[in-house]
This record gives C-alpha cells, sequence and structure tokens, in this order.
C-alpha cells in the first residue's frame, strides 16, 4: 500500500517539475513514507531519521518530510519536539504537496494531515517505482471503516471510500500497454469496494471481472480480504477467469472465537472455517494465506493454542505473524489491558512460527511433480543461468534459461523445493 502511495506522490510531484535524483546525498528534499501500524515499523522511521539528519548539517537547503500514517498520528511530536523534519503529509493532502514543499523552502514548517471522505487519487497515473517491470500495484480503494480493536488504520487513513471503477480499468490498461503482466488490486477490506452511480452498485467482484476481462495476458491479484465478507459470488468469479490468481490473503488473526470478538472481526472461527471451505470447494487450487497476532490482550494458553490448531487445520501455505503491538487511541488501548508479558507474546510468536515453517514445507513439498503456469520476473537473485517467476499460487519458483524472458508465460514441472523456493525445469 505504501508503495503504491508513494508512487502518486512521485506523479504528483514530477507534474510540479521536481525529478527524482539517483542518490540520496544529491536529493533537495526526502520524503518518508511512513506506517504506524506496529509501533516497531515507527521505530524504524525514527531511527531513520536521526541517521540522516547528519546531511541536514551539510546541506542547510536540504528539506526532510515525514508522509504517510505517521504524520497523521505525531506531526506535534514531529514537528517540535524532534526538529528533524520540515514537512508532514498525511495520507489524503499528497496533491497538496507543491505547495507544501513551497513554503518548507521558504522557512516555514509546513503541515497538512486533514483526512478526506472522497479523495482516492483516481486521476493521478502512478510512477511506477517497482524493480521487475512485470508486476505492480493499483489502488482500488482508501482508508478503512471496520474497527478492529488492536488497529490504527481508521484513524490515520480515515473512512473508506471506492475508487471509480473506470479510472482503475484505465490505469490497468495502461500497465498492461507498457509491458506489466500481473497487478494486485489493493485495499484493506477489497470485500467491501463499492461504487454507487446511477442506482447502480458495482461490488468487488464485477469489479476484478472488469479488469481480468481486459486481457487474458494480465494476472490479476487482490489483497486485502476479510474473511466476514469475502462472497461465494467473487469465489465464482475467481473460478470463471484463469488470470485471476489462485491465490487468497484472508488474515485470520486468531483462531479462538473469544478473542475475535474482543478483537472485533465480526466473525468466529467456524465462519472462518465456513470460508476456508466454500474456498476450497470452488476454487480447488487455490493458496491461502493469512495474518496473525499472538498475545492480543486476555489471550490464555488456550487461545494459542487455538490459533496454532486453525493454522493447522487449514494447513496455510504461507502467514505473516506478528505480536500485539499496543496502539494509541485504538479501542483496545482505550479499553483492555495489555497484559500479556511481552515474554509471552515472543514465545507464542516463536512457537506460530515454527509451525508455519512446517506448513510452508508441506506445501511446496506437495508441489513436487506438478507443472505451473509461471510468469517470469526476470534472472534468479543467485544465478543468471536461472530465470525465476511465480505461479498463480503466488509461489516463487526458479528454473535454468530457456528461450524467454521477463513477462513471458512458461509451464514449468516441479522437481524439487527448497524452504523458500521451488525449483524445476521448463516442459
Ligand atoms: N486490512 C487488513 C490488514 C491491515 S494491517 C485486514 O483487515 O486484514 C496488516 C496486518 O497487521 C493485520 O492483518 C494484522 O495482522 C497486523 N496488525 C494490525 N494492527 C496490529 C497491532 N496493533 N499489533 C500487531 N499486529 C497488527
Ligand atoms: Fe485494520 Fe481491521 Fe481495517 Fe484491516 S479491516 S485495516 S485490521 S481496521
Amino acid at each position: 500500500m505504501n508503495v503504491a502511495d508513494s508512487e502518486v506522490v512521485v506523479s504528483i510531484l514530477n507534474r510540479a517539475g521536481y525529478s527524482q535524483a539517483e542518490d540520496i546525498n544529491d536529493a533537495g528534499l526526502i520524503l518518508i513514507n511512513t506506517c504506524s501500524i506496529r509501533d516497531n515499523a515507527e521505530q524504524r522511521i525514527w531511527g531513520r531519521l536521526r541517521a540522516i539528519s547528519h546531511l541536514r548539517k551539510k546541506r542547510k537547503d536540504l528539506k526532510i518530510g515525514i508522509i504517510g500514517c505517521m504524520a497523521e498520528r505525531l506531526k506535534e511530536k514531529l514537528l517540535e519536539t524532534e526538529q528533524l523534519v520540515d514537512l508532514v503529509v498525511g495520507p489524503d493532502a499528497y496533491r497538496e504537496l507543491p505547495i507544501l514543499v513551497a513554503e518548507a523552502e521558504a522557512g516555514h514548517k509546513a503541515v497538512n494531515v486533514l483526512l478526506s471522505r472522497e479523495e482516492t487519487y483516481a486521476d493521478i497515473s502512478p510512477v511506477r517505482m517497482d524493480k521487475n517491470g512485470v508486476s505492480s500495484f493499483v489502488s482500488i480503494m482508501r482508508g478503512c471503516n471496520n474497527m478492529c480493536a488492536y488497529c490504527v488504520v481508521p484513524y490515520v487513513r480515515g473512512a473508506e471510500r471506492s475508487r471509480n471503477p473506470e479510472s482503475v480499468i484505465k490505469e490497468v490498461k495502461e500497465l498492461y500497454e507498457t509491458g506489466y503482466r500481473e497487478v494486485t488490486l489493493l485495499g484493506q477490506n477489497v470485500d467491501s469496494y463499492k461504487w454507487i452511480e446511477k442506482d447502480k452498485i458495482l461490488g468487488f467482484p464485477e469489479l476484478i471481472e472488469n479488469v481480468a476481462g481486459i486481457t487474458p495476458l494480465m494476472r490479476v491479484r487482490f489483497s486485502t480480504s476479510h474473511p466476514k465478507d469475502i462472497s461465494d459470488d467473487l469465489l465464482h468469479v475467481i473460478a470463471r477467469h484463469e488470470n485471476i490468481c489462485r491465490h487468497i490473503h484472508l488474515p485470520a488473526q486468531s483462531g479462538s472465537s473469544r478473542i475475535l470478538k474482543l478483537m472485533n472481526r465480526e466473525y468466529s472461527r467456524e465462519w472462518y472455517l465456513d470460508r476456508v471451505n466454500a474456498i476450497r470447494t470452488i476454487i480447488p487450487e487455490c493458496s491461502l494465506s493469512t495474518d496473525m497476532i499472538t498475545g492480543f490482550c486476555t489471550e490464555t494458553d488456550e487461545d494459542h493454542k487455538e490459533s496454532l490448531s486453525l493454522m493447522e487445520q487449514v494447513g496455510f501455505d504461507f502467514a505473516y505473524m506478528f505480536k500485539y503491538s499496543e496502539r494509541p487511541g485504538t479501542k483496545a488501548a482505550r479499553k483492555f489491558k495489555d497484559d500479556v508479558p511481552e515474554s509471552i507474546k515472543s514465545e507464542r510468536l516463536s512457537e506460530m512460527i515454527a509451525l508455519q515453517n512446517r506448513l510452508s514445507a508441506r506445501s511446496k513439498k506437495h508441489d513436487i511433480g506438478k507443472t505451473f503456469e509461471v510468469l517470469i520476473e526476470g534472472s534468479s537473485k543467485r544465478s543468471e543461468e536461472f530465470l525465476s517467476g511465480r505461479t498463480s499460487q503466488n509461489k516463487v519458483v526458479v528454473f535454468p534459461q530457456v528461450n524467454k524472458t521477463r513477462g513471458e508465460y512458461v509451464n514449468v514441472m516441479i522437481e524439487r523445493c527448497t524452504s523458500a523456493t521451488l525449483i524445476g525445469k521448463c516442459i
């Protein structure tokens, strides 16, 4: 999401006559895009700010700005207590950047962290910053209307708003024309995408169907689905279109219905498993990944075991796992005590990671002997003699060079695997 936002920012500044510096030492303006989701993400930004503060001493005219979620959350601290920054610009104020930069250049502190109910940057063509030129991201909505008790996103990125579908289609077509072959549609809860025009409502299943219809050569991914909202309609659309990837990221957060209720996730363990069942039935070859939080307020050993058993039962192909990090202002911070000791959070996290490593290994072993269509992304990191790409299920595959290049599709038979990669040969 932050990459997609940075691309919008680059586009806005390009239009205003700025260009990107190749080297940080040559830059007249440094903008740091930030995330507030967990405390350690914020701590890294403070570290980065201190690390670049020496550049200010050398070059008096250098301006430094913080953009994104942290700008919204910590504007006073950033500008006053720390004195490390000249600009603070929230996620809905990027159009103002040229004016704000000019203000900063005139020696004033420039701030705009107002959140908007409408801003989607629909008309701005992002300047692509990805490295491979094959896969890219397109934001289809901003903000979030859910109130998960632990989460700061609704406070720092504002209310949910969907982007005009025509602008999404136009952007994906442009990506295709410039050589991209994979697009990931992004939103905090893509299943609640909704565009209303003249009494007609267009939801996510219709949007993704339209995007997939642009060309069968463009793979379509999406993230993130919310278990409470993912519909059979969407699953049927995926099943009908081969170019919609067979991978769903469905964050469970916990396997305990009691904790899920406290988290305000609006589904139970049983509901989650029912959705997984629907996915397995409608799209049998689909891979599944998840996000899990350990040590949320009041989490007992029993609750933790339920998280592990959910992971085992589903057999996730991949997971992002986090220790609960209390975020100021959220419902959990206001109403519940962060009462699971750090050492127990860490222990539970390690146990969870060990389990997921086993599940991921099992999922890869399962692929040995099968053939997958792979979209080539470039040479393998280890060796120029190998190409690397991903399957529709989002697994990385490495195979010996053939007469094909990035952006092309090949069929690869999987012969073996390492902990992170499938290895095979073209057939
Ligand atoms: N909108 C997505 C997730 C956005 S945040 C969804 O609803 O699934 C990405 C992930 O960060 C979340 O899925 C959650 O696992 C994690 N996360 C969010 N807030 C957190 C917190 N306070 N502490 C630890 N992890 C958190
Ligand atoms: Fe946060 Fe929940 Fe919204 Fe995801 S759905 S961004 S976890 S509030």
